[in-house]
C-alpha cells in the first residue's frame, strides 16, 4: 500500500508529535473517571497536534503546485508497525523526548508518527485508508 501511496511521491516526510508529560499524569491519577477523560484529552490533543503539523507543510507549500498526502502511520491502516524502527533511526525523535519499545510503541502514550508524501499527483492528496480497506462497504464510519 506505501509502495502505491508512495510511488510518485518527490518527497517523504516523516513526523512524530507528542503529549509530554502525559503518562505521568495518567499513571498518578486513581479517580477512574479523570483517567478516561485524560485518555480522551491525551489522543485529542496528539491528533490535533499532528493534523496542525500537517496543515503546515501544506500551507508552507502553498502555491508551489505540490499536494501533501494524508499521514499515513505505523501501526494504523495496514502501515506495517515495524516500520516505526526505521522512521525513528531517521527521525530521532528521542530529541523531543519521545521513545520506542521493543514492540514498537511509542512514550509517552500519546504520541503519533507518520509518512506523508509530497507529490504532484492531486489524486494521491484525495486516497484515504478507506480506500484500502475490505471493509468499506459496510461500515457505518467510511470516509467519514
Ligand atoms: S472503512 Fe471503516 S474500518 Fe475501514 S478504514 Fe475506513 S473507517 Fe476504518
Amino acid at each position: 500500500m506505501l509502495s502505491h501511496l508512495f510511488s510518485k511521491a518527490e518527497e517523504i516526510v516523516f513526523t512524530a508529535t507528542t503529549v509530554l508529560g502525559y503518562d505521568e499524569l495518567a499513571e498518578k491519577e486513581t479517580d477512574s473517571l479523570k483517567q478516561l477523560f485524560y485518555d480522551g484529552w491525551g489522543s485529542a490533543v496528539a491528533e490535533c497536534g499532528h493534523t496542525w503539523l500537517r496543515n503546515q507543510i501544506k500551507t508552507k507549500l502553498a502555491g508551489t503546485g505540490v499536494c501533501v498526502t494524508f499521514p499515513w502511520c505505523p501501526g494504523q491502516h495496514e502501515v506495517d508497525i515495524r516500520l516505526q524502527k526505521e522512521l525513528f533511526a531517521l527521525l530521532k525523535p528521542e530529541d523531543i523526548g519521545i521513545t520506542l519499545s521493543s514492540s514498537f510503541m511509542m512514550h509517552p502514550q500519546k504520541s503519533v508518527s507518520s509518512f506523508i508524501g509530497i507529490c504532484h499527483d492531486v489524486e494521491m492528496e484525495t486516497l484515504r485508508a478507506c480506500d484500502f480497506c475490505g471493509l468499506r462497504e459496510t461500515c457505518p464510519t467510511a470516509y467519514a
